[in-house]
């Protein structure tokens, strides 16, 4: 698939001055007058996981340990940036998996979260992006992945629900189909 030609920072930095002046500002001010180049920068580095290393290379080295419990990751936290709005939604991530015969290294899901929170998403696809991700590169016999976060773009703007926060899961295999694994990861992600 090719790419599609980016626009320069340049011509970004100036739609960010559009902008600006669409609400009523003047970008030449002071205060404004790196705030394009500051805009850029943060939205660059906040949709990384667009333009960075796959999920593939993320869970590629695995180790072999025969193990068939439930692992559970430690709480996991997040920024990401709502699709509709481009306003930030924050949270926590709760991951588990039941291995087959492979295990990945711990720190290797934080980035797997990070890697699919660093661009323009909506909660529910990130749950099931990251619970996709663990099955089909772990081949786990279960994966369970449950997110709670805060959306800026219902804090600040339209409802003003400053405290309301969204559940998603994203349960796979035997976590989903099992009565048993699934109350399990669910009472572990409840207390983490
Ligand atoms: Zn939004």
């Amino acid at each position: 698939m090719s790419e599609p030609e980016r626009p320069s920072r340049e011509a970004a930095e100036a739609a960010v001055k559009v902008l600006l002046r669409h609400i009523g500002e003047d970008p030449d001010r002071d205060g404004l007058k790196d705030t394009p180049a500051r805009v850029v920068k943060a939205w660059t580095e906040m949709t990384s996981g667009v333009r960075t290393n796959d999920a593939a290379a993320i869970l590629g080295r695995v180790f072999a340990v025969p193990h068939d419990q439930m692992i559970v990751v430690p709480t996991i936290r997040f920024t990401s940036l709502c699709e509709h709005h481009v306003l930030p939604f924050t949270g926590t991530a709760v991951v588990a998996y039941i291995p087959s015969d492979k295990v990945v290294g711990l720190s290797k899901i934080p980035r797997l979260v990070e890697h699919f929170a660093r661009r323009l998403q909506v909660q529910e696809r990130l749950t099931d992006e990251i619970a996709d991700a663990m099955e089909e590169h772990l081949k786990a016999r279960g994966v369970g992945v449950l997110i709670r976060a805060q959306h800026a773009c219902m804090a600040c703007r339209g409802v003003r629900q400053w405290d309301a926060e969204m559940v998603t899961n994203g349960l796979r295999g035997v976590i989903l189909s099992d009565p048993m694994a699934r109350a399990e990861f669910l009472a572990l992600a409840r207390a983490g």
